[in-house]
């Protein structure tokens, strides 16, 4: 049998504990609970894929993922992974409905043949930016636990905060003026999860700027198919105003850029799979827009893959993929070119994503 043949494939659960609750306007993650999807070529080497599950954002679930990843793995197995975009094609139409497991098929995919091949994610994309550094998130809660995180990770060397608000706007004030408190000079990003009217959204960022804070994009003001609210905030404020919710599929995009909706778009593999958002990345670089990397609650497999994607592409402007310091344990080894202090050293990855899964300490 050719060596490059896909022969068996393997699904497992990803459990992991989290420092603190993962909390945004819209619901809340306790733990991680993913899925690994594993590719096993017939000369022993495996790829691995991490499908992301974050029910309150998408409305996918676990059981419903397992099952579309075993299909993927049934339409895989026998097939040669020397003709990747076959499958990465046959993957795109058979997983429409389940974006989660879509990406971790298509990245246990990819990580197999790069590792076939002796190339990182990185270099295949493009090997375009080497270092990426990641913002830190600052979930809903007190501005207390605001203040206390943020003095934390600013001493660990984070200088980015990507606050999420639209809880309580009172709190939210109170947050953010703690955090610029507690990192002066720092930037700030804020991402609503949807929480707003386009009004409200204008009027929280006036209150900010009359209390000296400028963030530097401000994401998913307002509900996903509020296009016009998204479109009048682009117009009216001096920021960024970045699709998120808003941006799941290609043709999402493809309206927002037309409609001059947004001024930015975040890329999730989570949301898109990686062929669609290479197409995103494409369309929106060609139109001029700005772009975010980000994910769902992910381990550092796909926070890995992600931070390749874009690293390899280039052209990302603000980087949001800080889940693996949230996490307790999840059992990852060679996530050593992580740095505590949020840089992606992508040119020290080897093959493939460069993460394995491996026994739990
Ligand atoms: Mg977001």
């Amino acid at each position: 049998m050719k060596d490059s043949i896909i022969k068996k494939f393997y699904i497992g659960g990803l459990d992991a504990e989290l420092f603190t609750p993962f909390t945004i306007s819209s619901g809340s993650h306790r733990s991680l609970e993913n899925v690994i999807f594993t590719l096993e070529s017939a000369g022993g080497i495996k790829g691995f894929g991490e499908a992301a599950i974050a029910t309150h954002i998408t409305g996918e679930t676990r059981a419903g993922t397992v099952k579309s990843l075993r299909r993927a793995g049934g339409l895989l197995a026998g097939r040669d992974a020397a003709n990747y975009l076959g499958a990465m094609c046959l993957l795109e139409e058979a997983l429409e409905g389940n974006r989660a497991a879509l990406a971790g098929a298509q990245m246990a995919l990819l990580d197999l043949i790069c590792r076939i091949q002796g190339v990182s994610l990185w270099r295949f994309f493009g090997a375009r930016v080497p270092k990426l550094k990641t913002d830190v998130t600052v979930v809903i809660g007190d501005a207390a636990a605001a203040y206390d995180f943020t003095v934390k990770m600013r001493g660990r060397g984070f200088r980015i905060f990507k606050v999420k608000t639209g809880s309580d706007m009172d709190e939210d004030f109170r947050r953010l003026e703690a955090v610029k408190k507690a990192a002066p000079g720092a930037a700030i990003y804020l991402d609503a999860n949807c929480a707003y009217s386009a009004a409200g959204a204008g009027k929280f960022i006036k209150e900010l700027a009359r209390r000296g804070i400028r963030p530097e994009v401000l994401e998913q003001p307002v509900p996903k198919d509020d296009i016009d609210g998204l479109a009048w905030l682009s117009r009216r404020l001096p920021m960024p105003v970045c699709a998120d919710e808003s941006a799941y599929s290609l043709d999402d995009v493809f309206n927002l850029i037309k409609k001059k909706a947004v001024t930015a778009i975040n890329i999730k593999l989570t949301k898109l799979g990686f062929l669609r958002a290479r197409e995103v990345w494409a369309l929106a670089r060609a139109k001029g827009l700005k772009l975010m990397m980000g994910e769902m609650v992910e381990s550092e497999l796909a926070s890995a893959a992600a931070a390749q994607f874009a690293g390899g592409l280039g052209g990302f402007d603000f980087i949001d993929l800080d889940i693996p310091f949230f996490i307790r344990n999840s059992g990852m080894t060679g996530a050593s070119f992580l740095s505590r202090d949020g840089v992606y050293s992508l040119d020290r990855v080897k093959a493939g994503i460069g993460i394995a899964p491996g026994a739990k300490k």
